[in-house]
Formats: structure tokens, C-alpha cells, sequence
């Protein structure tokens, strides 16, 4: 049989919670005395590691040319289907690849920055670098092109050339 607990009537100063308004305002008042650890976000971003998988870019040689040529490795690797690559040939004086990619496509609304692309490269065109802030009104925004993805890709340096290629 169940047994009924009377509830003790709380005193005076138990109403008046003043020991958990004391503890609240310790808490406070050590925190107030620490660096802050809250970021004015975006005007102040916290430090990306260079290993951060971003947004995954395209990135052109030292010479300004493009690295990749549409061998669509990446686009066959990526778990999320997030890759769409029509093949063109090379730009004139591009002699050095057979072709390049007419159209490339990444839909960041489905990208989940797990860096396959990036590893399966075979000349390190494609490279998640560390923009990790990007929105839009609708999924068609989230399809980034060529031309930015080279625009967010930039130049990197000659470390970035896997096959130690110099030219
Ligand atoms: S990072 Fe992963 S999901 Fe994103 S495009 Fe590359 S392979 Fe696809
Ligand atoms: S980015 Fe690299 S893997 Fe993808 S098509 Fe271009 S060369 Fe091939």
C-alpha cells in the first residue's frame, strides 16, 4: 500500500530562494571575471585548422591555369551526388590537358564536406578550403558553377601539386 509523504511547508527565507539566487549570482560573477569565450559573429570568426573541410573549391595552377581536366573522378566518388561535370575540351594554348570541364556544379544544399573529391583528385583541382558560411533563399543558390568555384578556389601555391609537377 502506497504511503502518503506530507510535503514539510517551506520557511520564510527557503520561499524566498535567496540561497539559489546567491549561487546563480557566484556563477555570474565568475564568469564576468574570465576572457570571453562568445565570438562577435561574422565580424570575428574562430581559428580554422588548415586540415578544415570546407566548402570544396577549384583552384587554378601558379600560371593561372585551370588544374582540372573533367576526368569526372570526383563526380563518380561523391556519396552525395553533389558533383555534376559536362566535359569540354581544353582551352586554346591549354596544352598541357587533353580537356577541361565545360560545365562543374557543386550543390553545397547537399555537399556534406566529407573531402572524397579532394582525395580522389588526381591533380589537386579540387580542394575544400576553409569558407564554411554560405546561404541562399532557395536550392538553385546553393548551385555554385565553374566561375565562382574558381573564384572561392583562387591560386594555391606549389605544395598543392601532388605529382610534383612544375609547370
Ligand atoms: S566534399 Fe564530399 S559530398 Fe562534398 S562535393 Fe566533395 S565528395 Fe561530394
Ligand atoms: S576536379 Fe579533379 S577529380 Fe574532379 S574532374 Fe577535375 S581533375 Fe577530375
Amino acid at each position: 500500500m502506497a504511503k502518503l509523504v506530507e510535503r514539510r511547508p517551506l520557511k520564510a527565507w527557503e520561499r524566498l530562494n535567496i540561497l539559489a539566487f546567491l549561487k546563480g549570482m557566484r556563477t555570474t560573477l565568475r564568469w564576468l571575471l574570465k576572457r570571453p569565450i562568445t565570438l562577435e559573429y561574422p565580424e570575428a570568426r574562430p581559428y580554422i585548422p588548415d586540415n578544415y573541410r570546407g566548402t570544396p573549391t577549384l583552384v587554378k595552377d601558379i600560371y593561372g591555369r585551370e588544374k582540372c581536366v573533367a576526368c569526372q573522378l570526383c563526380e563518380h566518388i561523391c556519396p552525395a551526388k553533389a558533383i555534376r561535370i559536362t566535359p569540354g575540351p581544353a582551352p586554346e594554348g591549354f596544352s598541357h590537358i587533353g580537356r577541361a570541364p565545360a560545365i562543374f556544379q557543386i550543390d553545397r544544399s547537399r555537399c556534406i564536406h566529407c573531402g572524397l573529391c579532394e582525395e580522389v583528385c588526381p591533380e589537386e583541382a579540387i580542394v575544400l578550403q576553409k569558407e564554411y558560411s554560405f546561404s541562399g533563399t532557395d536550392r538553385n543558390a546553393m548551385m555554385i558553377d565553374k566561375e565562382e568555384l574558381y573564384e572561392a578556389g583562387g591560386t594555391l601555391p606549389d605544395k598543392y601539386f601532388k605529382w610534383g609537377k612544375s609547370e
